[in-house]
């Protein structure tokens, strides 16, 4: 039997009749020959409440015991959905994490997969079970506890799913109807995309694209699983919604498919540090000890100071998201003060937003990095820092042109053609 993976988030299975929708779905799959495995997330809402009950409780809580409650809300999709499935006269049976066994590492409300055995959702099928309901968001460890895979990470079970049980297609229903060459709050002419590399929706997914959980589109590319972005309150068929897929599948790509933001950046630098071999990593070694997420990182050239004084000095500059500054600040200072390094001033600037503009075209297509830049000059937009990669140009700006820059790169690109 072809097998399709179908996962539905909170607001997909909000409510009963969410639900039903839900299930209608999957029924038509079945219908079309498949064997379906539903990966379901906690109706929405749920996850907060259950999170803010475990913090009313018990402020440092036992991470173990979180896991408990929190892994609870996606148990009672799953059996909903099953319910619904067999009033619909689809055999389905749901199957929380520790059933299946969904094998994870013990890193509690952060865990990873391990292994999918599929044995006993097998034996479920060749019994002539149509649809396997299972939970997403959860595991077992190896000592038996209920493991969380971290927020969004239903998506993550989807993709293992797929991945294990060699699926066709692993369709993500959502409450948008695919990727969008940018945000379409922020311009209208954003367009959806019919397909998008697994390599572009990374730098999307990360860059704050919210569609997809990060992890999901790294194990997609990896098991190059292909997935579909889909809206769950629409009418749709195998062309919905948009193809996350391996390049080799786009025939003929844009140079530059999609301009992400970041909205909440922080720009820190450190003025005149002592430029000597080691600066970096006393700096940055500090900051990722204190688990600050350092995106972009500057150097400026170095300089020579003061007659008299051979040392060379240089400021150094990095982004980080803009609630993390005061850990970035108590890190500095800490290693400061324990004699690791010297600077002169430690300036904050909280007010910038990150732009990207992404595509796998850039790779075999010069000017993408002049073009940008001519566009944001053009709207007398100051660029801060850039930073480039293969597939990726950033630039942080000033947070209240940040609209108004996008508008210009979506226009600039053309995106609103196909
Ligand atoms: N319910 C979980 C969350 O809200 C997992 C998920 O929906 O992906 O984070
Ligand atoms: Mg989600």
């Amino acid at each position: 039997m072809p097998l399709l993976v179908m996962k539905f988030g909170g607001t997909s299975v909000a409510d009963l009749a969410r639900i039903k929708n839900a299930a209608g779905k999957v029924k038509r799959e079945v219908e079309r020959g498949y064997d379906v495995i539903v990966i379901v997330s906690a109706m929405s809402g749920k996850t907060n409440e259950l999170v803010g009950w475990v913090e009313g409780t018990s402020p440092l809580y036992d991470a173990r015991e979180y896991d408990a409650v929190v892994s609870s809300g996606e148990n009672v999709t799953a059996g909903l959905m099953a319910l619904t499935l067999q009033e619909m006269d689809v055999p389905a049976r749901s199957w929380q994490g520790w059933q299946v066994p969904i094998q994870t590492t013990s890193a509690h409300a952060a865990a990873r997969f391990v292994d999918i055995p599929r044995a006993n959702i097998d034996a479920k099928f060749a019994e002539g079970f149509k649809v396997a309901v299972v939970a997403g968001f959860q595991g077992v460890s190896p000592e038996g506890r209920i493991t969380t895979l971290g927020r969004g990470g239903s998506d993550t079970t989807a993709v293992a799913f797929a991945a294990a049980f060699a699926a066709e297609r692993c369709d993500i229903y959502t409450d948008v109807d695919g990727v969008y060459t940018t945000d379409p709050r922020i311009t209208s002419k954003a367009r959806k995309l019919d397909r998008i590399a697994f390599e572009e929706m990374l730098e999307l997914a990360s860059l704050g694209a919210k569609v997809l959980q990060t992890r999901s589109v790294e194990l997609a590319m990896r098991y190059k699983v292909r997935l579909r972005v889909l809206s769950s309150f629409e009418d749709t068929d195998e062309n919905s919604g948009t193809l996350v897929c391996d390049e080799d599948e786009i025939m003929e790509s844009k140079v530059v498919s999609g301009v992400a933001y970041s909205r909440d950046e922080a720009k820190m630098t450190l003025v005149r540090v002592e430029d000597r071999p080691g600066i970096a990593a006393a700096i940055f070694g500090p900051l990722a000890d204190a688990g600050v997420n350092v995106d972009m990182i500057v150097q400026n050239i170095s300089e020579t100071d003061a007659p008299g004084d051979k040392r060379a000095y240089t400021d150094m500059t990095f982004s980080c998201p803009t609630n993390q500054v005061v850990r970035a600040r108590k890190a500095i200072e800490a290693a400061r003060d324990e004699g690791k390094f010297v600077y002169a001033d430690l300036v904050t600037d909280s007010d910038v937003a990150k732009l990207s503009v992404v595509g796998i075209g850039m790779r075999s297509h010069a000017g993408v990095a002049a073009r940008m830049f001519s566009a944001l000059a053009a709207e007398n937009v100051n660029i801060k820092v850039i930073t480039t990669s293969e597939i990726k140009i950033s630039v942080l700006i000033d947070r209240k042109y940040m609209e108004l820059a996008v508008q210009a790169l979506h226009d600039a690109f053309e995106l609103e053609k196909a």
